[in-house]
């Protein structure tokens, strides 16, 4: 089901993980009304990243998923309010979160991954902090800006 032109709630609710371990990914109303947001927003980004293909590798996770692949407790991913993906189009992680950086696109928090971009919204009603983070491997903390 497209959400929007480029993106799909398959692919906003995929995870590798959960169909591994038979985990339970469904989203809610709320999730999926959210879900519509992300995509909507990284349309925005796609736009900005001359409209090149994005890889979604994930998007929303159930509580259950975000453990079972380490995740924060506080997530934006389990509100689906996040989107973790690369443009391999466009260029490496790094340079796609340093354009998202330059550019005027109001997100809540902006994470330079290992591998990926991880970019997050603001839950409703709260204002976004457009926090850019880096973190350079699983055990590493988060260093403060894009660091290429
Ligand atoms: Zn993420």
């Amino acid at each position: 089901m497209n959400l929007t032109p480029h993106f799909t709630l398959e692919e906003m609710t995929f995870s590798e993980v959960a169909a591994r371990l038979g985990l339970d990914n469904t989203p809610g109303l709320t999730v999926a009304a959210n879900l519509k947001l992300v995509a909507a927003f990284m349309e925005k980004i796609r736009t900005l990243l001359w409209d090149k293909s994005i890889v979604v590798r994930s998007g929303y996770r159930s509580v259950e998923v975000n453990q079972a692949v380490g995740g924060v407790a506080t997530s934006a991913h389990c509100h689906g309010l996040a989107c973790d993906f690369v443009c391999p189009a466009f260029g490496a992680p790094a340079e796609v979160a340093l354009a998202i950086l330059k550019s005027d696109i109001g997100y809540d928090q902006l994470i330079l991954e290992y591998g990926w971009v991880h970019i997050g919204l603001a839950r409703e009603g709260l204002s976004f902090r457009r926090e850019s983070l880096t973190k350079r491997s699983p055990w590493a903390g988060y260093e403060l800006g894009i660091r290429a």
